[in-house]
């Protein structure tokens, strides 16, 4: 499924993948490298809300961890 995001910031459209029909986490717009925490609800755009590099690479980080745990 792929989902059309328009960048608050630079009003670009950018496509984001979806494995299921609901999302929450970061999102990149290709064309300003701005960072958002996006939440996708039935593939709908619900929120959209600035993101800050230490906190894109907290989650980036927790998302490692749990990749690693489950493959244990
Ligand atoms: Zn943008």
């Amino acid at each position: 499924m792929i989902v059309k995001i328009r960048c608050p910031e630079c009003d670009t459209e950018g496509s984001f993948s979806l494995v299921e029909s609901s999302y929450q986490g970061p999102y990149r717009c290709w064309k300003c490298r701005r960072l958002f925490t996006i939440n996708l609800e039935n593939n709908e755009l619900k929120s959209c809300e600035s993101l800050s590099q230490e906190e894109f690479d907290r989650q980036q980080e927790i998302e490692t961890l749990k990749a690693k745990f489950k493959r244990q």
